[in-house]
């Protein structure tokens, strides 16, 4: 399971953060978590087909976790999409899609479904497939909206393939028989038992998608033992009567919501506009809860990086153009390095050139001192050149966290 943050604004974009919209990788099949504005043009850049969008999980239906919506459903339209797409979220979204389909007379040739869900439910499992269920519950919004839990079935155990050859068992069907539980009876007579050679089952793994709400038991139920929480914290505790009023949770919220549920990560996003640095957002929720990360928009998280890591990869890094502050150079991208973080920032004295892992930029020699404009051109290392041929180098503005280990989990 990989989940891809595409949007992590609240109610209105940012220079850095788009609206609301997470997708979830499972075994080449997408499944989308709100649309907002953009969403599309965010799995595209996040490296995720959006042929391969299964189903899409509408939490409520303010306009800015559903304004990616239609302009997706054109583009299946003009991809020539046959399979079917299926809609769960609440009542009014099939109205709200059949609209604005018929307004611009938008010729569907797949089939939409619809699972609506009306305002007053208290549980319903929304799908039902052979190795994965999902689950809705309500949340305490200032409108009716979904919190949803996407969970993989229990998994076969693994076959050990040693001793099934020295047992002489080859076929496929036979292989097939004993992961059902079956007791196969070999030409010669031997009996194999399931036991003897499939291992215990293994437990799926869970998501659950919680925004926008207050605190509230359903999410914890949504979120219990889940192996990735994605709960929004709009605000932080000095701004929780704001957060109250406007039904949103606070990253103090979101970690009270994780350590009830005991999840095993929280992942925090849907910033308010007024956090430019959501780390302090992070070290709130940190406090209560520590194994958190931000969301951080197209930067996948596993379930199980051994297998999954390099199947979704990020296709763009986009870049801040304007800021004044901060010259340095950021050569090693956040993709390329070796951990891949930003360059720290740099305390007074420190050589310019000094990298994090110790290596340098560039040879010593070539500095002479903090003064900027007119010893850039006479730096010394090659790196810096190349990377001055412009007016000035550039921050990436989705760097990696420097917090996060992403690759632990
Ligand atoms: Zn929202």
């Amino acid at each position: 399971m990989i989940v891809v943050p595409l949007g992590i604004a609240s109610a209105t974009p940012t220079i850095t953060r788009h609206l609301p919209s997470v997708a979830l990788w499972r075994e080449g099949s997408i499944f989308l978590f709100d649309a907002g504005e953009n969403a599309q043009m965010r799995l595209l850049q996040a490296g995720l087909k959006r042929s391969k969008i299964d189903t899409i999980f509408i939490s409520h239906l303010d306009i800015d976790h559903i304004s990616g919506l239609v302009g997706l459903l054109a583009t299946f339209q003009l991809q020539r999409r046959e399979k079917s797409l299926r809609f769960v979220g609440p009542k009014g979204l099939k109205e709200y899609i059949e609209w604005h389909i018929q307004f611009s007379k938008l010729e569907v040739g797949y089939a939409l479904d619809f699972i609506e869900l009306d305002e007053g439910f208290e549980h319903a499992v929304v799908v039902d497939e052979e190795e994965y269920t999902v689950e809705a519950r309500p949340l305490k919004h200032s409108i009716f909206c979904i919190g949803y839990r996407f969970e993989e079935k229990d998994k076969p155990g693994k076959v050990d393939a040693d001793k099934a050859s020295e047992l002489g068992i080859t076929e496929d069907e036979q292989f097939k028989a004993l992961k059902a539980g079956e007791t196969i009876i070999l030409a010669d007579g031997t009996q194999v038992k399931p036991h003897d050679i499939v291992g215990h089952p293994r437990p799926g793994d869970s998501f659950a998608y919680i925004t926008d709400t207050e605190y509230c038991p359903e999410a914890v139920k949504l979120a219990t033992n889940a192996n990735i929480l994605y709960h929004e914290a709009t605000f932080g505790e000095n701004l929780e009567d704001k957060a109250a009023m406007n039904g949103h949770s606070t990253a103090s919220d979101a970690a009270r919501v994780a350590t009830e549920a005991q999840a095993k990560l929280l992942v925090i996003g849907h910033f308010s506009a007024r956090y430019t640095n959501p780390f302090v957002l992070l070290k709130e929720a940190r406090e209560k809860f520590f194994p958190t990360w931000l969301a951080t928009e197209l930067r996948p998280i596993f379930t199980d990086p051994a297998h999954e890591k390099g199947i979704v990869q990020a296709k763009v890094v986009l870049k801040e153009l304007n800021d004044k502050d901060d010259k340095k150079s950021y050569s090693k991208g956040p993709h390329k390095g070796k951990s891949g973080f930003r360059p720290r920032k740099k305390r007074m004295g420190e050589d310019r050139g000094q990298r994090r892992d110790g290596g340098s930029y560039r040879s010593r020699g070539g500095y002479d001192g903090p003064k900027r404009d007119d010893s850039r051109s006479d730096r010394g290392g090659s790196m810096d050149r190349s990377q001055s041929s412009g007016s000035r180098e550039h921050k990436p503005i989705t760097p990696r966290p420097r917090y996060d280990d992403y690759d632990r989990f």
